[in-house]
């Protein structure tokens, strides 16, 4: 850990910062497309990477042992739903390092980042379980048409929960000056 890290702590917290990426994530996986668990067509998926389904899986991009799913395509963007959702051809396994390391960020570069001369075998992989088990992309434009309401009254209920914690904020900020001021 580098010594500036402490930076991020040493100032006053805020609610809505805080909070901001998780609600959007929240909305944006509310109305995301997902897959009901299968056994059989998870362990073929799992094998389809060249993995032994029977056995604990591993890191997708270092190796190591897996520990969670890594949302290859992240649910928000522009914070918005992407158009990626939560199916099996979305999911890989990962280590909590990689998946937090990656991010948003494109899974391809993040691969070669990973394993140098070695990404090649292991993107032509990827790329055929995406094939057999990621849908196509959805259109949110196309979304916004099928149900507009909806889609309104949703961006209308996100904006107050913001709002609200905008509030929580200032009236918070008032009690931090209060306790300076009797301290
Ligand atoms: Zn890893």
């Amino acid at each position: 850990m580098k010594i500036d890290s402490i930076k991020a702590h040493l100032q006053p917290y805020s609610i809505m910062k805080k909070r901001q990426t998780t609600i959007n994530h929240a909305f944006a996986s509310a109305i995301a497309p997902s897959d009901s668990y299968d056994a059989k067509t998870v362990k073929e998926a799992v094998a389809l990477l060249g993995q032994d389904p029977e056995k604990d899986l591993l890191c997708i991009y270092c190796g190591a042992e897996a520990e969670t799913w890594d949302h290859v395509f992240g649910l928000v963007r522009d914070l918005r739903f992407s158009g990626y959702g939560h199916v099996i051809g979305n999911l890989l396994p990962s280590c909590k390092k990689c998946n937090s390391e990656k991010g948003n960020r494109d899974w391809e570069g993040f691969l070669r980042k990973k394993n140098g001369n070695d990404a090649g075998s292991k993107i032509e992989v990827i790329k055929r379980y995406f094939a057999k088990y990621l849908p196509a992309q959805v259109d949110y434009e196309k979304i916004k048409n099928v149900c507009p309401d909806e889609i309104g009254q949703l961006d209308s209920i996100k904006d107050k929960v913001m709002n609200l914690f905008k509030e929580a904020d200032v009236i918070a900020e008032r009690v931090r000056e209060r306790i300076k001021s009797v301290s």
